[in-house]
């Protein structure tokens, strides 16, 4: 435990060499959606504070963005933020949602370096300098990999699940695209923008958007207090929004690639199966009348025809909406 401190304390000095900035900036943002984690709020600040006065020379902000909690969340960081002022809170009038308290929390956020994280204490503080240290190994995000996983058994097999699959649809090696604790150079989240439960997918949305993304293992801890949020049992939903980050990402500008490809080997499919029905006929092997691969074939011809159409009714709008989009300049002279 010990040795494991040192390293800490050692990862922390050399990251701090990293941040030589102008003395009133704020280095790292601390955004943390919270809904009714009461219980750990204490804990979770008396050890932010303990990690982050050093390693950023007190130039660092705690975001709170209360979910529409209905314990006493909301009074304990006001208590806190009495004390320090560092320690901030957004609370929204309901329950509207992780992805909404990020989005809010990174409108608001300055520091040069953002990170997020859950504030039920599942994962540490302390792993904070070492994200900002792969930061600055030249990436935009660092996400978590909880590589050791603290939660009931059918939620890490089907989170599993989960990130296999994304992982390859997205084409982005990752193990862990849900971890709650991930690091963002502040133009990263100044670009996103997470909506519904889109949080799931903020290391595709960033990889698509031209980031460097990679990962780290962090330690992971069963939930002291309180009760998850989130259940198994979202996956459907889960990989319906994964199907929305493709075609709101890689399929934006260009929907007829997405429809048109599968339309079109939909219907050339069709004529081949029709054609050979055809030639069965005119050689005078069979009647059409009792062939139910006929209407197979129609049908793949008719669905293909759609899926051109839908492509080129997505053309229509994204030439209208061309003016608008917004490409992300890395560098100009
Ligand atoms: N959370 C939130 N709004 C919600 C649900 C969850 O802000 O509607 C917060 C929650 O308080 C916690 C984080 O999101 O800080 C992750 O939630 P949880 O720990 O329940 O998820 P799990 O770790 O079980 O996946
Ligand atoms: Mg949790």
């Amino acid at each position: 435990m010990n040795e494991k401190n040192n390293i800490r304390t050692q990862n922390t000095q050399k990251s701090a060499k990293h941040i030589q900035r102008q003395s009133n900036e704020v280095v790292v943002s601390v955004v943390i959606p919270l809904f009714n984690e009461e219980s750990s709020i204490d804990e979770l600040i008396s050890r932010l504070e303990k990690t982050l006065v050093p390693f950023t020379k007190n130039r660092y902000e705690i975001i709170f963005v209360d979910d529409g909690s209905t314990d006493k969340s909301r009074q304990k960081i006001k208590e806190h933020h009495q004390r320090n002022s560092k320690i901030h809170c957004i609370s929204f009038r309901r329950n509207y949602g992780k992805s909404a308290a990020l989005q809010v929390g990174f409108k608001v956020a300055r520091g040069l370096y953002i990170v997020t994280m859950d504030a039920d204490l599942q994962d540490e503080p302390e792993e904070i300098p070492n994200l900002i240290k792969k930061l600055n190994e030249g990436y935009d995000l660092v996400s978590g990999w909880k590589r050791k996983r603290y939660d009931p058994f059918i939620k890490v097999w089907s989170s599993k699940l989960f990130n296999l699959v994304t992982s390859i649809v997205s084409g982005i090696r990752l193990h862990d695209f849900n971890c709650g604790l991930k690091a963002y150079r502040k133009i990263v989240i100044k670009r996103l923008n997470v909506y519904g439960e889109m949080h799931r997918y903020i290391p595709v949305l960033a990889h698509w958007d031209g980031f460097r993304v990679t990962e780290l293992p962090v330690q992971h801890h069963p939930r002291k207090y309180g009760k998850s949020k989130f259940g198994a049992g979202r996956f459907i939903k889960g990989f319906l929004d994964l199907l929305t980050v493709m075609i709101t990402t890689r399929f934006m500008q260009r929907p007829l690639h997405f429809f048109g490809t599968i339309g079109t080997l939909i219907t050339v499919f069709g004529f081949i199966v029709n054609l050979y029905l055809i030639i069965e006929w005119l050689l005078g092997r069979t009647y059409l009348s009792n062939r139910p691969l006929l209407l197979f074939g129609i049908t793949l011809i008719i669905f293909g025809a759609q899926l051109i159409s839908i492509g080129l009714l997505g053309e229509m709008n994204a030439k209208s909406l061309a003016e608008k989009v917004d490409y992300n300049i890395k560098d100009k002279f």
